[in-house]
């Protein structure tokens, strides 16, 4: 029999009704038994509805602040109890109160952040009478905050072993002082393809509450299909430019291994969701491009300097400048004489004026300026590398919108190009790409 890592995601454990999905998702697959949970996330239908983890960490702010936590955790209470009274679980309260008091006596934000995770786990643990086993027994960080790989799979294998489910929270683990940390947010996808490569899963199953990783951001272009399936890479580059079907990071624990991802919908558990995978066919897909993302953010610091690709120890000069500004940059797109650094805003807030000097003096360069809104947009398949006139068609769709093209971004890889363009033609900029690739009925 094979072995599946399902993750189930906030709004797949909204309520009582979700959760009963939950179950019966379960039920209809004995292979399913190992699953990571997020904490309940925000209910479609009740307005102003926050996730259990926002109303953690207003706490913890509460807390620092030394105001009264009491409305905000009474939310969470409210959320739990009455989900664990319509399933029928027990002992949910006394669970809560050992929260609060533990509040009360002062914990970390990450402490705090964890507990959606972790009293939702023991709840769904209890509803499905499986094995609560919690992530501090299994998931390990190093000192340096990076995750303990080795240590991790083989703790967690061995936790995991033995017959009937298993239920994880999702989203933290341990560092070597034993005090929890969390990992980014959204990090209980991480989570999950942790588990699925600790046990050997054949399928890391990611339910969630969208049909799968649609080819462009439904806000933008509501049309957008589901992707039915693409390799890790082609994925990576997605989620990392905004497609957010699944966290960026949670490709890397089960690339190495070949477990494929297949994400799913709770509410429509019978429609083909979309596969991650190592390899495909790419000549099995109509088009070429798959997917399309982009984010706005992004600035650009243009370097010029006359006979600049001479000199030696140019770009170490920049590199240092902002390495010692704590700065780190997403592309670097270089001509003979000039070179640029695209960095999100964030990264440069405050720091421009000090970081423009510093690259001056120390190239002595002619030019150094930043250029702000900029939005960045990959347009990404694997079968680019092998088809002529893939940027021909892109820049012209670009050009029947009289979109100006800031920046272009081609790796050797060849299954993308990014543009950069201002922030007001961004949203225009995808509908147009995904005019010129994708055909609607695919
Ligand atoms: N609950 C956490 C968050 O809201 C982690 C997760 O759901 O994956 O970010």
């Amino acid at each position: 029999m094979g072995v599946k890592v399902c993750k189930f995601g906030g709004t797949s454990l909204a309520d009582a009704q979700q959760i009963r999905k939950v179950a019966e998702i379960l039920a209809a697959d004995e292979e399913r038994r190992f699953i990571v949970v997020s904490a309940p996330g925000t209910r479609p239908h009740v307005s102003g509805d926050r996730k259990i983890t926002d109303l953690l960490l207003l706490c913890h702010q509460l807390a620092e602040q030394g105001l009264d936590i009491a409305p905000a955790f009474n939310r969470v209470r409210e959320r739990f109890e009455g989900i664990a009274a319509a399933l029928g679980v027990r002992g949910v309260p006394a669970w809560l109160d050992e929260v609060e008091t533990q509040v009360a006596a002062g914990v970390s934000r990450d402490w705090l952040a964890s507990r959606g995770e972790y009293l939702n786990a023991r709840l769904m643990a209890a509803y499905l009478d499986a094995r609560f086993v919690d992530a501090t027994a299994g998931i390990f960080f190093r000192r340096d905050g990076r995750l303990n790989e080795e240590k991790t799979y083989s703790t967690l294998a061995e936790r995991l072993r033995g017959d009937g489910r298993f239920v994880i929270p999702g989203f933290y683990g341990v560092d070597p002082q034993g005090n929890i940390k969390t990992f980014p947010r959204g990090g209980s996808d991480i989570t999950g393809a942790i588990v699925a490569r600790a046990v050997g899963a054949d399928v890391y199953e990611n339910w969630t509450d969208v049909p799968g990783i649609l080819m462009a951001d439904p806000r933008i272009v509501p049309e957008a299909q589901p992707i039915r399936e693409l390799t890790y890479r082609e994925m990576r580059e997605l989620s990392y430019m905004g497609a957010s079907a699944l966290q960026h990071e949670a490709v890397f624990p089960v690339r190495d291994v070949g477990i494929p991802i297949h994400i799913c919908n709770t509410n429509d558990p019978a429609a083909p969701g979309t596969w991650v995978v190592r390899e495909r066919d790419v000549r099995r897909t109509p088009q070429v491009v798959i997917g399309i993302a982009g984010r706005v953010g992004f600035c650009l610091i243009f370097i010029e300097k006359a006979m600049m690709n001479q000199e030696r120890g140019f770009a170490r000069k920049v590199l240092t400048v902002l390495e010692t500004h704590n700065i780190s940059f997403d592309h670097s797109p270089t001509s003979i004489d000039s070179m640029s650094f695209i960095i999100s805003e964030e990264e440069l807030n405050n720091k421009e004026d000090e970081v423009v000097e510093e690259i001056k003096r120390v190239t002595q360069a002619e030019i150094v300026e930043v250029i702000h809104d900029l939005a960045l947009i990959a347009t990404v398949g694997l079968g680019m590398a092998y088809e002529p006139g893939i940027s021909g068609r892109l820049f012209g769709a670009l050009r029947e919108e009289r979109i100006n093209v800031r920046v272009i971004i081609q790796g050797a890889s060849e299954i993308n190009i990014i543009i950069g363009v201002a922030t007001a033609d961004f949203e225009r900029a995808v509908r147009a790409i995904y005019r010129a690739f994708i055909t609607p009925c695919a």
